[in-house]
């Protein structure tokens, strides 16, 4: 093809959903990608337990890397790359184009880099929806205490302070666990069933 013949089809190709008064960045702008529609790109094909789970994913599990930004410009902080994520998900239709046209703008960056981002962490929150999905189905009825020796740390003095002596839903232990480290643990370790360095606490069932 000639460079015109090739240019004419870009524009073709991206009329129905770019402007095409854009500047030429954003030609081609989901490259190779564009033809693949994974399932995992629209809301719609989504299962309930994914949709009914991944903006409380997003909320409180969320332990994704915001992407690079070039030199020049600021790098995002993670809870900002958060609140973008959850804003995105709360609003259903949502889809892997619009998600990660909404990254290019707001965090003004190349959009091919948005959609490939895009694309991973949006493939990542919908695992972690699933697991959720399915830890909630396999706990449901069952309740749970923060177990172990005297509290020592007062992330874990807190956490036994909210839960009744008949124990709470596995999620909600969770997301004490979470608002604990939030409210008394600098720098707390990254993953979810940790509160702090050092810590001999554990979930366990309530018989
Ligand atoms: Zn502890």
């Amino acid at each position: 093809m000639t460079p015109l013949a090739l240019h004419v089809a870009a524009r073709l190709h991206d009329a129905d959903r770019v402007d095409v008064s854009d500047d030429v960045d954003r030609k081609g702008q989901f490259g190779r990608y564009e033809n693949h529609q994974p399932d995992f790109a629209r809301s719609q094909n989504m299962p309930d337990l994914v949709t009914e789970n991944i903006v409380d994913v997003a909320r409180r599990e969320f332990a994704l890397e915001p992407p690079a930004t070039p030199d020049d410009q600021e790098a995002i902080p993670q809870s900002e790359y958060r609140d973008f994520w959850i804003g995105e998900l709360e609003t259903e239709p949502w889809d892997i184009y619009s998600i990660s046209e909404a990254m290019a703008a707001r965090f003004d960056i190349n959009p091919g880099w948005a959609f490939k981002t895009a694309r991973q962490h949006l493939n990542q929150l919908v695992l972690q929806a699933r697991m959720r999905g399915y830890r909630q189905e396999r706990l449901a009825g069952r309740r749970f205490r923060w177990a172990g020796p005297e509290a020592d740390h007062p992330a874990c003095q807190w956490i036994r302070d909210q839960i009744p002596e008949k124990g709470l839903p596995y999620h909600e232990v969770v997301e004490l666990m979470q608002e604990a480290k939030r409210r008394f643990v600098e720098n707390p370790p990254s993953s979810t069933h940790v509160v702090h360095d050092w810590c001999r606490h554990e979930m366990r069932e309530v018989q």
